[in-house]
């Protein structure tokens, strides 16, 4: 799931990049507002984080140290993010982007079961909380 989320965060990122390069709004492409250009460094920036830890739990993995509460950490946080991201997307897309012709929006509907599936984020919360007891 975590590998999932990374790879959608991405593409969402990039079908992003591109519309707001092609969409003019008030004789110039979107892409030129501060805010559009500001909120795209975020979720780049918020992307290059997420696929960085996800990497590291493959390398954990790959070894045989991923632990349940690493894996449950990755789950939470991606799946978070994703949500987090695709919303941020959808909105520079305007009313297009609650269109299921373009993609951000099945993306949109995608990203919210992956907070329940294959675990709820409550219960990914509880994996993680059991280790936090004092030394
Ligand atoms: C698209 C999709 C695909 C799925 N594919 C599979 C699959 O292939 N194989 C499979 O086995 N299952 C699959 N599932 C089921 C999925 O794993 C469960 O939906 C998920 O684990 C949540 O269980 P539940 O639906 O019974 O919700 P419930 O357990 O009824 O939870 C309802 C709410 O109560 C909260 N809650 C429950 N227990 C606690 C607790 N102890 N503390 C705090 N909050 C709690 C939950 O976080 C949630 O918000 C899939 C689900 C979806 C949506």
């Amino acid at each position: 799931m975590a590998i999932r989320c990374a790879s959608a965060i991405e593409r969402a990122l990039e079908w992003t990049v591109d519309y707001t390069h092609q969409r003019e709004a008030f004789g110039r492409p979107i892409a030129g507002f501060q805010n559009t250009r500001f909120k795209l460094a975020e979720v780049k920036t918020e992307a290059v984080v997420c696929r960085t830890f996800v990497d590291r739990c493959i390398e954990m993995h790959k070894d045989g140290g991923l632990t349940a509460d690493d894996a449950a950490i990755a789950k939470l946080y991606t799946t978070e993010l994703l949500c987090r991201v695709v919303d941020d997307c959808l909105q520079l897309f305007g009313g297009y982007g609650y269109m299921w012709e373009f993609p951000i929006a099945r993306a949109y509907a995608d990203a919210r079961m992956s907070r329940i599936a294959g675990g709820t984020s409550e219960i990914m919360k509880e994996i993680i909380s059991r280790t936090l007891t004092p030394e």
